[in-house]
Order: C-alpha cells, then sequence, then structure tokens
C-alpha cells in the first residue's frame, strides 16, 4: 500500500470530517457595520464579502448558466434533506432537538405574483456565524478545480455544480436576491439570523427572531425566470429530481388560496422498497441526487442481505469519472445509513480504493447509531460488509462487461486505471479481477481498442506458454517497441500497456488460466514451443560467428551495459536494450526517485541484431575509436527507442553527424 501511496498520491484513507460543514472557514473580509442601515440594537446588521472563489463562482452562475436552470431547485431540496438528515442524527445524542417538532420535513412555497420561491425545511438550521461560514465561502479544496474543469460547455457547469458541493450558490441561476432565515436546533427564537445577497459580491446577516427552528430559502426570481413560480412546473421538478429524498416535500393544495398542503414526492428511501417497485427511471434520478451528476450511470446492484448479518446497498457504476478521482482528499465511499437514519456521506470504509469510483448507499441493521469514522475503521461489521460489497461491484462490472460490451467500454475508458490498481491490493479478488481488465494490443489496429485476457488466450498460437506484454510511454511507442519485432512477425499477440501505474500492476499477477505472463523487454522471451529446430541452428551458428564481435561492443560499451548478447527478439532494429527479471525499469526509478526513493540504476544487456546491415557496417570497422563511436551510438539508440532520454543529447547528435558526414562523403581517391 505505502509504494503506491508514493506513486500514485491517492486519496488517503479517512481524514474527511463527519459533515462537510464550513464552520472553520474565516469570511474573507472583516465584517463591518453597514453603513446605510441604521443598525437597531441587537439586530448587529453587517455586510461581509464573499469569498474571491464564491464571487467567481457567482459569476458564473448568473452569466453563463442557461441551460438546466432547475438544478436550482434540486441542489436547494438536497440541503434541506441533508439539514434534516443532520438534525435526525444529532437527535440520537440529544432527544430533545427534535422533540418540539419531530416531524421532518421541507416545504416548497410558490409566489406568481410576487415571483418569488421558498424552500422550507425545519432541519438541523443554522446559527449567525454559520450561515457567514457556510454561505459565505466554499470549504472544500477543489474550486480551482472546478473552473478549470469548466470547458464553457454549460451542460457540464451544471453537472459539476453539484458534485463540487458548491449547491447553494446555485439559486442565483434563476434569482436576482436570495434570502435566508435560519435558527439552529436547539436554540432560543431570538437566535435566528437572516441572511440575504444580492450577488453583487457582498452579503448581509442580522440577528432576527424567528418563531421555529430550521432554514427557509427565499428566492426572488429574475424577470425571465419566473416561470419558476409557476407551482405546476415545481411540481414537476420536485417529482422530477426530489421524489426518492427522505423526507416528504410538500406544497399548497392545488386551488386559489389554498392553505392546506400535501406531499408531492414519493418521500420513501428508495433503496428500502423491494427491487419490483422500483423503475428504472427512479434508479437513474436517485442516482443523481445520491453522486450529485446529472449524468445516468452506466449500471446498478440493489441488494438485501439478511440472516445474521443484515444491510441493504444499492450500488452504482458512473458513467463519467469525477473531478477528484485522483485527489488525495478526493470525496469517495457510498452513503451510510443505520436503519434508515443518515449517519455520514462518504463512507469510504465500504469499499476497497480501487473501486472508489462506485456510488450509492448502504444500510446497515448491525451498527450502532452512534458509530464514528474510526469506529468504522475497526468494526468487524464494516469488514464483512465491505467484503460482500466489493464482490457484489466486481460481479456488477461483470455483468456490465457480458450484457453490455459498449457500456463497459465506457467504463473502463473512466475507470480502467483505478479498477486495475486492484490487481495489486487485493489478491484475495483476482479471479474476479483479472477477466475485467482491458488491454492495447498487437491483434487491434488502432491504439483505442482494447482486448480482455480471455480474447488473449483464445487467440494464443500453438506451442505458445506465455502472455506476452510491452510496457512503454505511450500505447504508440509500445507499438514500436523494437523488443516485439520478432513476436509480432510471428504473428504472436502482445498486450500494449502505458499507464504510470502497469509496471507495479503487472509485477502483481502471475498468470491467467495457468498462462504466465512475460513482459517482452525483459531477460528471455521463454518463446518455448515457438521455436523451431531451424531457429535453434540458425542461433548456434549466429553465436560462433558473432563471439567476436560481441566482446569487441561489450569493451567499447565497458560498464554502461551488463552483457552484450545476439537477440532473439529483433527483425528490423539493430540493437534493443534488455532488463533483467527484477531489475526497476528506467521511468519506474524516475518516478520512484521523483518520490525520494533512491533505487539503483539497473544495468540493462544490450541485445544486438547480428544479421542488420547497420551492425554488419559496424563489424567491418577496424578502426578503435570509429568502432567505439559506433558502438555508442547503437547503445544510445536502443535507449531512445524505449523512452529513456538521453544522458548527453548534444554528444549524441554529434556521433550521429559524424557518421553522416563519413557516409556522404565520396569514397576517398586512390593515391
Ligand atoms: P454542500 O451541500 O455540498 O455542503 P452547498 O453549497 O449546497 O454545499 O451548501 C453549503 C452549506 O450550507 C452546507 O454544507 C450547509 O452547511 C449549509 N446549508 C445550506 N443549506 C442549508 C439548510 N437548508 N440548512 C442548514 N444548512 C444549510
Ligand atoms: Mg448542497
Amino acid at each position: 500500500m505505502a509504494e503506491l501511496e508514493i506513486l500514485l498520491q491517492l486519496p488517503k484513507i479517512g481524514g474527511n470530517s463527519q459533515v462537510r460543514g464550513r464552520i472553520s472557514m474565516e469570511p474573507s473580509k472583516e465584517p463591518r457595520d453597514d453603513p446605510g442601515q441604521a443598525s437597531e440594537p441587537g439586530t448587529q446588521r453587517q455586510t461581509h464579502g464573499f469569498q474571491a472563489e464564491v464571487r467567481q463562482l457567482l459569476k458564473l452562475m448568473i452569466h453563463s448558466l442557461y441551460s438546466h436552470r432547475e438544478i436550482f431547485l434540486r441542489e436547494l431540496i438536497s440541503n434541506a434533506s441533508d439539514a434534516c438528515d443532520r438534525l435526525r442524527f444529532a437527535a440520537i445524542a440529544n432527544g430533545a432537538l427534535l422533540a418540539e417538532d419531530p416531524e421532518l420535513g421541507i416545504r416548497v412555497d410558490a409566489d406568481p405574483t410576487a415571483g418569488t420561491v421558498t424552500i422550507t425545511d425545519n432541519g438541523i438550521g443554522m446559527t449567525r456565524e454559520e450561515a457567514i461560514a457556510n454561505l459565505g465561502t466554499i470549504a472544500r479544496s477543489g474550486t480551482a478545480e472546478f473552473f478549470r474543469s469548466l470547458s464553457g460547455d454549460e451542460q457540464q457547469a451544471s453537472r459539476l455544480i453539484g458534485q463540487f458541493g458548491v449547491g447553494f450558490y446555485s439559486a442565483f441561476i434563476v434569482a436576482e436576491r436570495v434570502e435566508v432565515r435560519s435558527r439552529k436546533a436547539g436554540e432560543p427564537a431570538a437566535a435566528g439570523v437572516r441572511w440575504e445577497s444580492a450577488a453583487d459580491g457582498e452579503f448581509s446577516v442580522e440577528s432576527i427572531t424567528l418563531p421555529a427552528r430550521g432554514t427557509a430559502v427565499t428566492l426572488h426570481l429574475k424577470a425571465d425566470a419566473r416561470e419558476f413560480a409557476d407551482p405546476f412546473r415545481l411540481r414537476g421538478l420536485i417529482r422530477r429530481y426530489s421524489d426518492h429524498i427522505g423526507f416528504p416535500v410538500r406544497m399548497r393544495k392545488e386551488g386559489e388560496a389554498s392553505l392546506e398542503y400535501e406531499v408531492v414526492n414519493q418521500a420513501k428511501a428508495l433503496w428500502t422498497l423491494p427491487r419490483s417497485e422500483i423503475g428504472d427511471e427512479e434508479y437513474r434520478q436517485f442516482y443523481q441526487y445520491v453522486a450529485h451528476d446529472f449524468t445516468d450511470p452506466l449500471a446498478w446492484s440493489h441488494n438485501k442481505v439478511e440472516g445474521k448479518r443484515e444491510y441493504i446497498s444499492l450500488l452504482y457504476v458512473p458513467g463519467r469519472a469525477p473531478f477528484d478521482l485522483w485527489q488525495r482528499e478526493g470525496a469517495r465511499g457510498l452513503k451510510l445509513y443505520v436503519r434508515r437514519v443518515f449517519i455520514m456521506d462518504d463512507a469510504e470504509q465500504f469499499l476497497p480504493l480501487y473501486l472508489r469510483f462506485i456510488k450509492g448507499v448502504v444500510d446497515s441493521s448491525d451498527l450502532p447509531l452512534n458509530v464514528s469514522r474510526e469506529l468504522l475503521q475497526q468494526d468487524p461489521e464494516v469488514e464483512a460488509i465491505r467484503s460482500g460489497l466489493t464482490r457484489r461491484a466486481l460481479d456488477l462490472l461483470a455483468r456490465l462487461m457480458k450484457e453490455e460490451p459498449q457500456k463497459y467500454a465506457t467504463f473502463w475508458k473512466e475507470f480502467g486505471a483505478v479498477l486495475k490498481e486492484g490487481v495489486a491490493q487485493d489478491h484475495a479478488n483476482h479471479a474476479a479481477i483479472l477477466p475485467l481488465l482491458r488491454f492495447a494490443s498487437t491483434a487491434q489496429q488502432d491504439d483505442a481498442s482494447t482486448v480482455s485476457l480471455a480474447d488473449y488466450v483464445g487467440r494464443m498460437k500453438p506451442g505458445q506458454e506465455r502472455i506476452y506484454y510491452v510496457i512503454a510511454e505511450s500505447i504508440a511507442a509500445a507499438r514500436g517497441s523494437p523488443a516485439i519485432e520478432r513476436l509480432k512477425e510471428a504473428g504472436i499477440e502482445v498486450l500494449l500497456l502505458a499507464d504510470r501505474i502497469d509496471e507495479w500492476v503487472m509485477g502483481h499477477i502471475e498468470s491467467y488460466e495457468g498462462k504466465r505472463f512475460k513482459e517482452a523487454t525483459r531477460g528471455d522471451l521463454e518463446l518455448g514451443g515457438l521455436t523451431s529446430d531451424a531457429d535453434r541452428r540458425q542461433r548456434d551458428t549466429d553465436l560462433k560467428e558473432s563471439k567476436g564481435l560481441l566482446k569487441r561492443i561489450k569493451d567499447a560499451l565497458g560498464e554502461r551495459v551488463s552483457e552484450v548478447r545476439i537477440s532473439e527478439r529483433l527483425r528490423e532494429s539493430p540493437a534493443v536494450l534488455v532488463l533483467g527479471e527484477h531489475d526497476v525499469s528506467e521511468p519506474m526509478r524516475r518516478l520512484l526517485a521523483a518520490a525520494g526513493q533512491q533505487v539503483p540504476e539497473a544495468k540493462p544487456v544490450l541485445e544486438v541484431n547480428v544479421g542488420h546491415p547497420l551492425v554488419k557496417y559496424l563489424e567491418a570497422r577496424a578502426d578503435a575509436a570509429e568502432f567505439g563511436e559506433l558502438s555508442q551510438l547503437l547503445y544510445d539508440q536502443a535507449g531512445l527507442a524505449e523512452g529513456v532520454p538521453l544522458g548527453n543529447a548534444p554528444e549524441y547528435v554529434q556521433r550521429l553527424n559524424r557518421l553522416l558526414v563519413r557516409l556522404a562523403a565520396p569514397p576517398a581517391a586512390p593515391t
């Protein structure tokens, strides 16, 4: 694990706080009294500047989001639902918080005449300080990433808003002014706060008296967004985007001046329903809610485990990699519930690191309600659920691969490099992981198409005993590697790898279906039954005839190489550098060195193609200096072909130029 941490700088396990609150963030500007406002005693109206990132974000919301404007409603209802979840959670320790008003819920009120929409919840609420921190800054790291991820594509922007935890600010897509009134659960009526902003770089807060706990967010709609004050429109949107959040969302009954409210969503935690009662569309919508993603998932798996251990899981495979997939602090893990009570987001203990792309929910009947992240790390119950969910997730992928190859190809493109880590991290599940792997291959014309190990084994030649692969800087470079010339000529398939983790991953695979893996750039090619008697005879003759040449080259190169020998890999190229079976490759060595881990340089073997015209030309050089210079050139070129940078590029160029000049010069006239 440590080696991987160093190499990839993967997300650290644990360390996320339970609630992604923002209370620790300082507002960017010191609060000041608003001079324009006569400050009543006790109300303490103050104006604050938004954090710079928020200002930038607001600009984006206001000026460039025209499609999918309705996402604001999903985000605000999602916040209201989170607030209810958090209160229910807090009430486990302190029942009094819930006592006066025990039924948690959300209300949406629209006033078409005034052009306003209000989303009200009786959840946890905010204190004045919390309102300043939570609605004035962005806590999560990665905001810069957010802006970088925006490619001017609006659809993508709206997709990213939820993921980056900037949902509240989406109110300004449709509102010219937003008012928030909030009172924290457990605080007295006088501890209410009123927050307001017109997104002009500032917001104001003042203390007010509020009769009940919870939060009300009122949007004063822009002229061109008045459609969102239409109750009919709002109902449709709630059913579409918020049907399966765990709390009822109520609206006034239809009809003029009706004061009665009715529930407009299903308000049942989706995962608790039997599979037969849930439609695909509902599964998709629920995914968008849990994953904060605007796109559809590729697949899902919904299961209930009963018996000694009881839990429900709903796992999704997203269709696109989130921006923070490779970030150490990136959000990952499942939403954890215990007996329907929300406990935490991003519970990463329920899946291994290599399945960190999986989104969804796990609801355990056995864990204690007061479970914390620390406890999760040691709980044997969690360990058991984790191994169950790991198998479910791998099964889900296997099913996707079999039933929907097109979607599986998308999955592999987005998450293959992550799943691959499982080869090194999870030996126990090798049998399930290896069949899921995809590789570029010499059997495919283009670098983007991939094959499975089953495909490879099915195409193996009679007498072939190894699964050959080569790792290079790019798939194109792997395809052109001199080390596989002979294999390609013989029609033997070679897997082509180019991810920076590939050397590390492949180091953990022994065999697939009894066939051992063989890296074509290391040691002996182990051609086994693929070599004919004629090959062997040719090799013996070459060996006898080239002994002197090999020794001369070795003497010329000295300590740069451990050995010079005849190659059985080459066809078109004059020479190739080959590593020992357990040597650390040059790119890997550089990666480790960058991470502060010093590994000695491996001394390669230089293999030469004795039939190559350049080698014959070399053999004919009697002059020792000329011979040495040419040998060095061969060596440098062999390294270059493998992506090893030249130690001294100008010297290489001069050597090459001297050779070219010699070759271009007319033969000296006889004297
Ligand atoms: P996220 O929900 O991902 O944290 P948001 O921008 O949607 O990001 O919300 C910012 C923060 O504001 C929330 O984390 C929460 O602390 C606070 N907040 C927003 N809406 C409410 C609400 N209705 N009740 C209580 N707190 C809220
Ligand atoms: Mg939110």
